[in-house]
């Protein structure tokens, strides 16, 4: 087993032998997969072992991985050189592209990660406005920023590490939370701290805590109250960009915020991500303005090359409307099948994007999504990937699929999770997680 010989070889250099938590596999349990190669929407691991993949590396992969036309550009791209840490015409280029979908982000800086991306829009978003204090949501993942490390989804979610080691008590008191889908709540935050909140950051469609629609409204709301106390609106757009439309949840759902984070799709599949907005905020950045914010690599030639590859295959609205109809068709099957088998589980999704919850009531918010039974999902998880599908190995997480998925696959998949949900209620069938 070559996955479990590196995993090994792994632990003794690396923390729990992965580089970034979720991966460990830690939630359900067994050896994590290492991924050898993909293409298409499948994934072979070390052991040759193939996997239909609706992990899509957490988001980016929405043209299935290796596509070939992005093969062929970044390999032109690489011989041109890989970093100049200067300016380049492909920077402007991306800047433009992305402004063509998000008509809010009037200015664009390039990072190399969502996290850095969210980091540089709260600190901007402090400076200004002069104040401190940020909201977040309940079960709200915006990358390992310290302030935005409370109540946070993903792998916080996971491990049950809402407040990391390493954070100062001083600094997480400046990060106020309010459940998702509580107008109610927001309304009275803002009522009684508004002056002081620099910004109210929020996932428009949160896919941390697993995918929770947000209800009629609630948006609007997020809009109206940080309007009127002058604190400003962050959306974190890191997933659902590009994903829930082409122009993110802030179009499909029709509000503006004042600061959008971006990445995952946005690079292809290579580090890249990006804040932007308003211009009158967005100017108040280094050099020009007081704000600092850097990056080495920040706008990396080739990071451009992989983004603007996607950039013009999201141009192409067939592409478009194959992923649409992709998604539409397999998701009425795949609750088509849980109805016809009464399982007790909740089915949640938005567009491509979707999670099976292990709990039989709707799930709205954080506090319901961690009513699933995680133990039901580790067995579930491992009973698809021993029938060759690859979900994302926790709870708390999106999967997605992808223009290289085709219907007949798709097709499969469903009868696979039906399959393996019938082990997963069936008892004794406790998996050696
Ligand atoms: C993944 C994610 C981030 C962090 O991005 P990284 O590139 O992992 O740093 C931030 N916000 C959201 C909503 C995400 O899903």
């Amino acid at each position: 087993m070559q996955s479990r010989s590196l995993y090994k070889r792994a632990q003794k250099s690396i923390p729990s032998g992965v580089n970034s938590p979720v991966r460990a596999f830690k939630s359900v349990g067994g050896t994590p997969v290492f991924v050898k190669k993909a293409s298409g929407a499948f994934l072979w691991d070390e052991d040759g072992r193939r996997y239909l993949d609706f992990c899509a590396s957490w988001g980016p992969m929405i043209f299935g991985h290796a596509p070939r036309g992005l093969l062929s550009a970044l390999a032109y791209g690489a011989s041109s050189g890989t970093s100049f840490g200067a300016a380049t015409r492909a920077e402007v280029m991306m800047a433009e592209a992305v402004r063509s979908f998000f008509p809010s982000m009037e200015k664009i800086r390039m990072t190399s990660s969502g996290t850095e991306a969210v980091m540089s829009a709260l600190r901007l978003a402090r400076g200004f406005t002069g104040r401190d204090k940020i909201v977040k949501i309940d079960g709200g993942y915006h990358g390992h920023v310290d302030s935005m490390l409370v109540k946070a989804g993903s792998g916080g979610a996971t491990f049950g590490l809402p407040d990391s080691a390493g954070i100062p008590k001083a600094l997480a008191r400046l990060t106020l939370t309010v459940p998702f889908n509580d107008s109610r709540a927001l309304k009275a935050l803002f009522q009684k701290e508004g002056r002081s909140i620099a910004a109210l950051i929020l996932e428009p469609v949160p896919a941390n805590m697993g995918v929770v629609p947000p209800d009629p409204d609630y948006l609007q709301t997020a809009r109206q109250v940080t309007r009127r106390t002058g604190s400003l609106l962050i959306f974190d757009e890191v997933i659902s960009g590009f994903r829930v439309s082409p122009g993110g949840a802030q179009k499909k759902y029709g509000v503006t915020p004042d600061l959008t984070c971006l990445g995952k799709i946005l690079g292809g599949g290579l580090p890249a991500a990006a804040f932007g907005g308003r211009r009158d905020i967005m100017d108040q950045l280094a050099p020009a303005g007081p704000v600092y914010q850097a990056g080495t690599l920040s706008g990396n030639p080739l990071a451009m090359t992989a983004g603007l590859w996607v950039m013009c295959e999201l141009k192409d609205r067939k592409k478009r409307k194959l992923l649409d109809r992709l998604a539409e068709h397999f998701l009425s099957d795949f609750r088509a099948m849980l109805a016809r088998e009464k399982f007790p589980v909740t089915l949640n999704s938005e567009d491509s994007m979707f999670t099976l919850f292990f709990t039989p009531r709707p799930v709205r918010d954080y506090a319901d999504a961690k009513s699933s039974d995680t133990r039901a999902y580790a067995r579930y998880f491992h009973a698809c990937l021993k029938r060759g599908v690859y979900l994302a190995p926790s709870q708390f997480e999106a999967n997605f699929v992808s223009t290289a998925h085709s219907a007949p696959q798709l097709k499969t998949a469903v009868r696979i999770f039906r399959d393996a949900l019938r082990e997963t209620f069936s008892e004794g069938s406790a998996h050696g997680a």
